[in-house]
């Protein structure tokens, strides 16, 4: 088959790989219905995360299970399925604790922007739907498979509950924890964005005001709008030193900052921490905890995550797609094999 490879810093081919190939008893292959790029794919594309070899790319996936281990009891073939960038278990303690994105046999998924894709621990990781689902549905089940749970997430771990203030970002996944603000009952919802188009879709997903402020004008602007205090809950879904105190800094004492952006050179200062008096949790989202629920949420029209994949394109012009979300021309790219 021919699949998704990143050979250096804004090299991306499509070239010639091995077909996938069941190694343990409780892998499963899939065909892909759909995938996409992350904006964790673009640190690599960029060169800010040097890659020692060529390395097939892609984590986020749905399909059509073809082929399973014979260990494999709850997944069959011709069923379609989704699962997390991170294989589970969803067995051992820390799965059913619901951290399946540390499961103590946690393995990361690599080079699903392929028209097939192995998937370790082929029972714990992968979500079935009933039927199969209509083609209108895909991008909002695949954005499941990670954009909208790490989003969800995001909501989860800064404590969104009825009646907050939010303040979130502008990237793929800050616009969907926007629409999980929203759905988790916040009252208010601010959206960080100097970018019309994202603007316009964060009010689409729920939010309520605007800021277009960064850094610490940004900040003061939060604490305007909060009566001086800060925020009850921030998403950060970024990454960066600046994200990151911005998202610290427009928290209310006892607030709850949910960070999910990959951090690069983030340093936070003790002290600082120690008198702020926020509470902060994050890391790779435990997205197969809220597979099931979410899956339910998308077949029951109640969300639709699948709006923020603003670009979409035939696979092989996947070099096409990370592009323009390098140049921030698309919000989020959707790949169809
Ligand atoms: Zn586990």
């Amino acid at each position: 088959m021919r699949g998704t490879v990143l050979h250096g810093p804004r090299d991306i081919r499509f070239e010639e790989r091995d077909d996938p190939k069941i190694l343990q008893p409780t892998d499963a292959i899939i065909a892909m219905t759909a995938t996409c790029i992350c904006g964790s794919d673009l640190w690599p594309y960029r060169g800010v995360q040097p890659i020692a070899e060529p390395m097939p790319i892609g984590h986020e996936y749905c399909g059509i299970v073809e082929e399973t281990g014979s260990a494999v009891t709850s997944v069959k073939p011709g069923q379609f399925v989704i699962g997390s960038f991170f294989a589970s278990d969803n067995t051992c303690p820390i799965c059913r604790a619901g951290y399946q994105s540390s499961c103590v046999h946690r393995e990361g998924v690599g080079g699903a922007q392929s028209p097939r894709l192995r998937l370790p621990l082929a029972d714990g990781t992968l979500v079935p739907t009933r039927d199969a689902p209509p083609a209108e549905l895909i991008p909002s089940l695949l954005a499941l498979s990670d954009v909208m749970g790490t989003g969800w997430f995001a909501a989860d771990a800064a404590n969104v509950k009825p009646g907050h203030t939010v303040v979130v970002g502008d990237g793929a996944v800050g616009l969907l924890g926007v629409l999980s603000a929203k759905v988790r009952g916040a009252e208010r919802i601010i959206a960080m964005s100097r970018h019309e188009s994202r603007q316009q879709l964060a009010r689409e997903f729920g939010a309520t005001d605007i800021v277009t402020e960064r850094g610490d004008d940004g900040v003061a602007r939060i604490k305007e709008l909060t009566g001086g205090l800060g925020a009850d809950s921030v998403l950060e879904c970024v990454g960066t030193q600046e994200s990151m105190m911005q998202a610290i800094k427009s928290t209310r004492p006892g607030g709850y900052v949910g960070y999910v952006g990959v951090p690069h050179g983030v340093e936070l200062n003790g002290q600082e921490l120690f008198f702020d008096h926020v509470h902060l949790h994050g890391g790779p989202a435990p997205v197969r905890r809220y597979l099931p629920d979410l899956i339910d949420l998308v077949l029951n029209g109640k969300i639709n995550p699948g709006k923020v994949f603003d670009l979409t394109l035939p696979l092989e012009r996947v070099a096409e797609g990370y592009r323009a979300m390098d140049e921030r021309r698309a919000i989020k790219t959707l790949l169809q094999p």
